[in-house]
This record gives C-alpha cells, structure tokens and sequence, in this order.
C-alpha cells in the first residue's frame, strides 16, 4: 500500500487562506489504511481547519465528501459540476489524486493535504515501514526475499557498505543495516554464497530513470474486448 502522512494544520491553513468555501475530499483506498485520509480523518481537519479560521475571525465554510478512490476517473467523475461551487479543493488521498482531480477539473484549485511518503505495510499497529521503492524489476529473491533498494539507505546491491555498526546502518543508528540482515538470514539458510551470484548492473529504466511509467493490461483496454 502507499504510506503517507497529513500535512500540519498551518501549513493546510496557509494553502486555504484567501479561500471562504472549500471541499474537503478523502479516499477510501491506502489513506484510509494508513488512517491519514479516510472519513474520519476528513472530519477530524474540517473541524480543525473551521475552529482555526472561526478563531482567527475569518470562518471557513467546508464541506466533505469522501471517494472510492481518487486514482480512478470512474470515482473522481462523481463530484461532477459540485467542484465549481468552492474557491479550492482539499484532496486527502495521495499524490495521485489532486493530480487525477486536477486533470479532470481544469478550472478548479486543489491542494494536497497530504504528504506521500513510501510503499510499505504495517509492522505493529500504528507503525509503517517502508518496503518497495518500485523499481520496476523485482528481484528480492536473489536477497533472501528482502529488498535493498528500498530498506538499503543507499540502495546498494553488492553488499553492504562497511559502515554498519552492531547490526545498525551508518545513515541512522535507529535502522537496521538491511544487508546485515540478509547476509545474516542467508547464512541461516547456508546460502551465502547465492549472493555472489547477484553481478552487473540493474538496468534502472524500469524504474523513475526510464521517465513516467504506463501501465497497459490490453485485455483491459476499451475497444480490445
Ligand atoms: S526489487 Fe524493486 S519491485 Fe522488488 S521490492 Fe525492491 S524496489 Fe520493489
Ligand atoms: S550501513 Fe547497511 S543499510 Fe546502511 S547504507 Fe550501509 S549497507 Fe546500506
């Protein structure tokens, strides 16, 4: 899923501040998982941001409503003519989705509540942890079924770069050196030696090196069924 987090209560009061009537849009979809963008979490900033400005002698008039998603114009179309009747919208959901919104309402202001962050999954409740960068080509079986691009600070691909300390990473003592971890698992398996096997270069035009990338399930697309 993708991980994000909200952005602070002055910096969403700063985007909305010549603003007197905004919608504030949530996702049901990741946002919702990672409790950063769901109906709760929609209601929870309408009311700060109206407190705030009720406070500050300039009230904000709000309104919610909450999609399916906010990356499919199946959903985003469902707001139909009712964007026009705000100075700006608010989008909860992640990066994708005031660009999706943004896309379809042309007229329309929509700011982004909402700091994207990482592809992960939750370790303990409350807690998310990064596990895939999205480079495209995986490969985590060559790595004991661990990722280095992603939980590597410095994607390395060979081996570890030597500055672990007791199993932490140079880059920040509170994380794990993730190739202490998979050389350590590997041995576990009386595998190590397979990581000699992992030579060359990735070919990283899979990943955001290539440019945007599309993805098409030609079964899928209209005119093909
Ligand atoms: S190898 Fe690539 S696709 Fe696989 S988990 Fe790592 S970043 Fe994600
Ligand atoms: S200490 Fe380990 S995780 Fe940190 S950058 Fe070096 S190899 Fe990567």
């Amino acid at each position: 899923m993708i991980v994000a987090d909200r952005k602070s209560l002055e910096e969403i009061l700063s985007m909305v501040e010549t603003d007197k009537k905004i919608l504030v849009v949530g996702c049901k979809g990741c946002v919702t998982v990672c409790n950063v963008g769901g109906a709760k979490e929609v209601e929870v900033l309408a009311s700060a941001l109206k407190i705030a400005r009720k406070k500050a002698e300039n009230e904000l008039e709000i309104d919610t409503h909450v999609l399916e998603r906010q990356c499919d114009n199946e959903y985003v179309s469902q707001l139909g003519d009712t964007v026009g009747d705000y100075d700006a919208v608010v989008s909860m959901a992640c990066g994708v989705g005031p660009q999706f919104l943004s896309e379809m309402y042309r007229e329309q202001v929509f700011y982004p509540a909402v700091n994207t962050t990482f592809f992960g999954g939750a370790t303990q409740h409350g807690v998310w942890e990064e596990r895939c960068a999205g480079c495209g080509t995986c490969g985590i079986h060559l790595f004991g079924g661990i990722c280095p691009i992603a939980r590597c600070a410095k994607s390395l691909l060979h081996g570890p770069c030597g500055g672990s300390s007791n199993g932490a990473c140079e880059v920040n003592k509170d994380t794990e050196c993730i190739w202490d971890t998979i050389v350590k698992k590997k041995m576990e398996q009386g595998k190590v030696d397979d990581l000699l096997a992992v030579k060359g270069f990735k070919d990283w035009r899979s990943a955001r090196d290539g440019g945007p990338r599309r993805s098409i399930r030609e079964e899928l697309v209209e005119g093909n069924i």
